[in-house]
C-alpha cells in the first residue's frame, strides 16, 4: 500500500500522528506539504506575520525530523485542490491520509480534494486528532449539540478514554523510488516580506515538548491559583503548539491527567475542554465565523469610531490592562487570557465597536490565532456567544487589574510609561497627583467606565429587547 501523508498547518509533528502511523504500518510513505497560496501568497502571509513565523519554524523542524527518521518531506507549491490529486495520480498512490479540520474553508477544501481523488480512484482518509473526541460526536440527551459548556464538559469526561497512537521512535521507510515533484524549499520569512519577531516562542515539535516539560515541572502545580494572574508565568503557553499541532491535544491531556497534580491538573484539563468546546461549536455552526451565536446580536448597532479603534489597537486607551494587552499582542503574538478577556470586553462593551473587528485584529497578530478558540473568546467577551458571559456583566478593567495584577508588574512591563508609578496607582494613573500625572506620557481614559457601562447597557437593552 502506498500512502501520501498530507501534512497541513495543524499537525506539524511526527508523534501521535494518526495518518503517519497508519501509513507506516501499511507500507510506503510519501510525506507531503503543499504551499497553498491561500496562506502562502506573500500578500496573504503578510497579514498574519506571527502565525506564519511559528508555522514556518515548525515546518522546518518537521522537515528535519522526517529526514532524521529516514524519510523526506516533499514541499510543493500550488492550490491543494489541484496539487494533491495530480501528485497522487503521478505517484500512483493508493490513498491520501490527513487530519480533519473544523473550519468551513478547510472542510470545503477537503470535500473538493476528496471528490477529485475519488474520480481518479485514489482513497482519501481523514483522521481525528485536532480535538480529543471527533467534532459532532458529543451529543446531549436529545441527540443535538451542546450549547452550554458545563454539561458538554461532563459528557466528554464521562467517555474520555484516549488510546495514544504509538510514538514514532524507529526509522521511517525511505521515499519510494521514482517519487519526484516540482519541489521548492520551505520559504524563509524574508521571502514573504515578513520581518522575524524575536519576541515569539520558538516553533517545532522539540520546542513544544520542552515547553510541556517545563510546565509540568513548574507552573502546573499552582495552575489553579496562578492561571488568572497576569503578572505570573502561571500558564502553559502551549496554545500555538496546540494550534499548529506540534503537540497533539491527546498527548497533552494524557500527561497532565497522569501528573498527579490533583486540582491544578483538573483546572488545566478544563481549559483544554474550553478549547474542545470551541471546536465542536464551529463544527456545528460554521456560520459563527460571520455571525454572533445569539441572533439578538445580529444587526447590533455597533459604532464606527476610527479614533477609538486606533487607540485600542495602539494601546493608548488610558486603561492600563487594555493597553498592556494591545502591546503584548504585537510584541509577543500572545496575550494573557485574562487580559484578552478584559481587552475584548472593553472593545465591544466600553467602546461599542464590532467584536468582529477585534477578532480579525487578533487573528492577524496572534501566533496562536485559532479560528475556533478566537471566535469563541470574542463572542464570549462580547456577550453574544454560546454560553457567553452575560451581556449585562461588564468587566471593570481597573478592578480586573487590581485583582489579577496587584503589583502592576504586567502593566509596567508592557506600558513602560507607567513604570515609575507606585503599585497603588498603576491601574488608576488618573488618580496620581497632578504634578506626577503631568509628567506621564500616557493618555487619560478614553471613556469614563461608569458612563460607558451605562451606555452599553442602554443600547443593548434597547436592541435585545426586540429579540
Ligand atoms: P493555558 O491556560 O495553559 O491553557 C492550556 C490550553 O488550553 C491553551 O493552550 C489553549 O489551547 C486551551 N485554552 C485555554 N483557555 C482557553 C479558552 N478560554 N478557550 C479555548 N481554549 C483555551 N486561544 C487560542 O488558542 N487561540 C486564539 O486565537 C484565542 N483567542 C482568544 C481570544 C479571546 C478574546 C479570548 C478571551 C480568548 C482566546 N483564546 C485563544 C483562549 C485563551 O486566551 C488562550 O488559549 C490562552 O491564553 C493561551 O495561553 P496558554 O497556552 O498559556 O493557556
Amino acid at each position: 500500500m502506498r500512502s501520501i501523508v498530507w501534512f497541513r498547518g495543524k499537525d506539524l509533528r511526527v508523534a501521535d500522528h494518526g495518518p503517519l502511523a497508519e501509513a507506516v504500518a501499511t507500507g510506503e510513505v510519501i510525506p507531503l506539504f503543499v504551499l497553498d497560496p491561500f496562506f502562502f501568497a506573500p500578500e496573504r502571509a503578510r497579514e498574519l506575520p506571527h502565525r506564519m513565523q511559528f508555522l514556518l519554524e515548525s515546518l522546518k523542524a518537521l522537515e528535519a525530523d522526517l529526514a532524521r527518521l529516514g524519510s523526506r518531506l516533499l514541499v510543493v507549491p500550488g492550490r491543494s485542490v489541484e496539487v494533491v490529486p495530480r501528485l497522487a495520480a503521478r505517484w500512483r498512490a493508493d490513498r491520501v491520509l490527513a487530519h480533519r479540520w473544523v473550519e468551513p474553508f478547510g472542510r470545503e477544501r477537503d470535500r473538493r480534494v476528496g471528490e477529485a481523488l475519488a474520480r481518479q480512484g485514489t482513497g482519501f482518509c481523514l483522521f481525528e486528532g485536532e480535538t480529543l473526541l471527533p467534532p459532532g460526536s458529543v451529543r446531549n440527551g436529545q441527540g443535538g449539540p451542546f450549547r452550554v459548556f458545563t454539561p458538554f464538559a461532563k459528557a466528554i469526561m464521562a467517555r474520555i478514554d484516549l488510546p495514544l497512537i504509538q510514538d514514532l521512535r524507529s526509522k521511517l521507510p525511505p521515499l519510494p523510488k521514482g517519487v519526484t515533484a516540482d519541489e521548492v524549499p520551505i520559504p524563509a520569512l524574508a521571502d514573504l516580506g515578513i520581518d522575524a519577531n524575536p519576541g515569539l516562542l520558538r516553533g517545532g515539535e522539540e520546542a513544544a515538548r520542552e515547553r510541556l516539560r517545563a510546565f509540568l515541572a513548574g507552573p502546573l502545580a499552582n495552575y489553579g491559583t496562578d492561571r488568572d494572574r497576569m503578572d505570573r508565568p502561571g500558564t502553559s503557553r502551549l496554545s500555538a503548539d496546540l494550534k499548529f499541532g506540534t503537540l497533539s491535544v491527546r498527548a497533552v491531556w494524557q500527561v497532565v491527567a497522569a501528573s498527579g497534580q490533583g486540582e491544578s491538573a483538573r483546572r488545566f484539563l478544563n481549559e483544554l475542554l474550553w478549547r474542545e468546546f470551541s471546536h465542536h461549536l464551529l463544527w456545528e455552526w460554521p456560520e459563527l465565523l460571520e455571525q454572533p451565536f445569539r441572533t439578538g446580536f445580529q444587526a447590533f448597532p455597533w459604532r464606527e469610531d476610527e479614533a477609538a479603534w486606533e487607540a485600542w489597537t495602539a494601546g493608548r486607551t488610558g486603561y492600563p490592562v487594555v493597553d498592556a494587552a494591545a502591546r503584548q499582542l504585537k510584541a509577543e503574538g500572545f496575550v494573557h487570557n485574562r487580559a484578552r478577556m478584559v481587552a475584548a470586553s472593553f472593545l465591544a462593551k466600553h467602546l461599542l465597536l464590532d467584536y468582529r473587528r477585534g477578532e480579525a485584529h487578533y487573528m492577524a497578530w496572534l501566533a496562536d490565532g485559532d479560528w475556533a478558540a478566537n471566535n469563541a473568546g470574542w463572542q464570549w467577551s462580547a456577550g453574544c456567544g454560546c454560553d457567553a458571559q452575560p451581556w449585562f456583566r461588564i468587566f471593570n478593567p481597573t478592578a480586573q487589574g487590581l485583582k489579577f495584577d496587584p503589583d502592576g508588574a504586567y502593566v509596567k512591563r508592557w506600558v513602560p510609561e507607567l513604570a515609575g508609578l507606585p503599585a497603588a496607582l498603576v491601574h488608576e494613573p488618573w488618580k496620581a497627583p497632578a504634578a506626577l500625572r503631568g509628567r506621564l506620557d500616557y493618555p487619560g481614559p478614553i471613556v469614563d467606565h461608569a458612563w460607558a457601562r451605562q451606555r452599553f447597557l442602554a443600547v443593548a437593552k434597547g436592541h435585545l429587547g426586540r429579540e
